[in-house]
């Protein structure tokens, strides 16, 4: 059977004529949009408490945008990349591109320079903000790609010019392009004709999709909008027989703001619906459990959005009990699953929570296909929650039949708020975006009631920590090491990260006996084999689940790797003495 959220009335006319900055920084009236109150800062910098309001961010938009076109002259559609942790010069970078008619591409600011040259190579910005700490890294993945120097834009600069000693090159950054563009005639925004927001890319967001390498999912203008609207319809449904009190998102509210915006939910969720939503957002550049708490306590936060490893950590670190978490109503944990222990713990470690659970999405459906409703306060414990209005589901089984309510098989969703597609990869767009219907990849089934349990992700994607981890990049690359013969990753659970990749591996034929003799070997293989991957990729991707010799991966008739049978064989060499 299919599912259908219907759209209530008054988000009939999700629009489809505006930019995402028009409908963020330019008062756009909607009747889900609340007053925001002239008090309550838009930003506050985590470490020094600065605040940014909303007049001083439509500035810094403005100056910025007039700056970008001045001295880069973009054009419509070339792509503005931003590699960078949370900052408060980030979502400037991001509205100033869009007033110029130009994308956002975010970018990991922990990407190594073979992964930043992939990502470079899929999106060829015309200009990169980043952020001082990987500067460098950003410089060599330019020189590789031929991209100037003089298109390396500091995010976070703060002096006029950073002078390179070792190249010395001139790096233009944030504040003096700020300066530059106040003393210039603002750049207008060409307004969208009827429809237009729909085509617009607004964001290249990185996902590996359903299998194969890092792409980049293309986010509309219209996307984020609708999932704006989505989200605020949803989380007011059955509000007014409950009153005041069980508001969920009240102008003046504090939300966290630790989850990267490079990834879709601190990017969508976090920035541009909190701030829709009257609330003030405290950016923090990396997560830190102690700093964390600190800052709920400092800040007052009434609202966390959380990955489970983060849920682990307030449910049983020894620190918690020094702090005070009273002020929080509101916490949210998603990008994977979360057990149903996990969530009593919290409601255990937050002690004024009012609303708990979880939220499911995918980049690919800008962050978000369903949430835990109004109607229960502590979702249902283990479910992702339910769809959120204008979003339909089906639910199609192994043998291609929809299955009937409460029978498993792989989640398809339609709405406002899925992509596009995958940037340049129409293959891989054929594949996952089938007669207007995404295929998410994950196995599900729904209760009667709407709530929807996700049972088992059958896409071949391993998370940690809520980061994604490609099995066929770290494949591809174990490939290129000299030892090895043939390699296949699949992620192994842990209570922390949620899961760990573990490689499985085939080595070269004198190498495969040579380990048989001598145990030292066999150490000094695997370490080299584990430095392999930890000198070229990002810290969650290296091989913590372990690696383990095997004497072939087993494949089906096609060649796909048949990871079923490598966790089957994980299971009993862990028993196995
Ligand atoms: P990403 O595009 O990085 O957000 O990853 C999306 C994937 O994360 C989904 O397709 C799911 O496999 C997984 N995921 C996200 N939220 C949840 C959740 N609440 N429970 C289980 N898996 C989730």
């Amino acid at each position: 059977m299919t599912r259908v959220q219907t759209i209530l009335p008054s988000a009939q006319d999700v629009p489809s004529n505006i930019s995402v900055p028009r409908f963020l920084l330019d008062d756009y009236r909607h009747p889900t949009r609340p007053e925001r109150l002239p008090e309550t800062p838009c930003l506050i910098d985590d470490a020094t408490g600065d605040k940014v309001f909303m007049e001083e961010l439509r500035r810094r938009t403005q100056c910025l945008a007039s700056a970008m076109n001045d001295k880069w002259n973009l054009e419509e559609g070339d792509i503005v990349a931003i590699m960078s942790s949370n900052h408060i010069n980030f979502p400037p970078c991001v509205w100033a591109t869009h007033r110029l008619g130009c994308i956002v591409s975010t970018l990991s600011p922990n990407l190594s320079v073979g992964e930043l040259v992939h990502h470079l190579t899929i999106a060829r910005p015309s200009l990169l903000f980043v952020h001082s700490e990987c500067f460098l890294i950003a410089l060599q993945a330019a020189a590789q790609l031929l991209l100037p120097t003089t298109r390396i834009v500091l995010l976070d600069g703060s002096r006029s010019f950073l002078m390179d000693t070792q190249l010395q090159l001139r790096h233009e950054c944030f504040d003096s392009l700020i300066e530059q563009g106040s003393l210039l005639p603002p750049v207008k925004e060409k307004p969208f004709q009827e429809g237009e927001a729909k085509t617009r890319i607004a964001f290249l967001a990185p996902s590996s999709g359903t299998t194969g390498v890092p792409k980049a999912v293309a986010i509309s203008h219209y996307n984020v909008i609708s999932i704006v609207i989505q989200a605020a319809i949803f989380n007011r449904i059955g509000e007014n027989s409950m009153g005041w009190g069980a508001r969920r998102f009240r102008t003046g509210d504090i939300c966290c703001g630790f989850l990267p915006l490079y990834h879709i939910y601190g990017l969508v969720y976090n920035l541009h619906f909190m701030l829709y939503a009257g609330m003030s957002l405290v950016l923090a550049p990396k997560f830190h459990f102690e700093s964390f708490l600190q800052s709920i306590e400092r800040y007052r936060m009434t609202h966390l959005t959380i990955v489970p490893p983060q849920a682990v950590l307030l449910c049983k670190h020894p620190a918690v009990k020094k702090y005070s978490l009273a002020s929080v109503r509101y916490c949210i944990v998603a990008a994977a699953p979360l057990s149903a222990s996990l969530t009593e713990g919290l409601l255990r470690a937050l002690p004024n929570v009012v609303h708990l659970g979880q939220g499911y999405g995918m980049t690919e459906t800008c962050g978000t296909v369903s949430m835990f409703p109004l109607s229960q306060n502590v979702g249902t414990l283990g479910s992702g929650g339910q769809l959120l209005p204008g979003t339909s589901a089906k639910v199609v089984k192994e043998n291609g039949t929809i299955a009937q309510t409460g029978d498993i098989g792989e989640l398809y969703v339609k709405g406002g708020q899925v992509a596009l597609g995958y940037y340049g990869d129409e293959k891989a767009t054929q594949d996952a975006f089938v007669d207007g219907w995404l295929k998410t990849g994950d196995q599900v089934f729904f209760k009667e009631n709407g709530d929807i349990f996700i049972v088992e992700r059958i896409k071949e994607l391993i998370k940690v920590k809520g980061l994604q981890v490609a099995p066929a990049e770290l494949e591809g690359h174990l490939l290129m090491h000299p030892g090895i013969a043939d390699a296949a990753v699949i992620g192994v659970p842990d209570e922390y990260a949620g899961e760990l990749p573990m490689a499985f591996i085939v080595l070269q034929p004198p190498l495969a006996t040579l380990i048989e003799q001598d145990p030292n070997f066999a150490l000094e293989l695997r370490s080299s084999i584990f430095k392999h991957v930890s000198d070229a990729k990002s810290k969650h991707k290296w091989l913590s689940g372990g690696i383990l010799f095997t004497d072939a991966i087993p494949r089906n008739a096609s060649g796909k790797i048949l990871r079923r049978i490598l966790r089957e064989t994980r299971k009993h060499a862990l028993v196995s003495p």
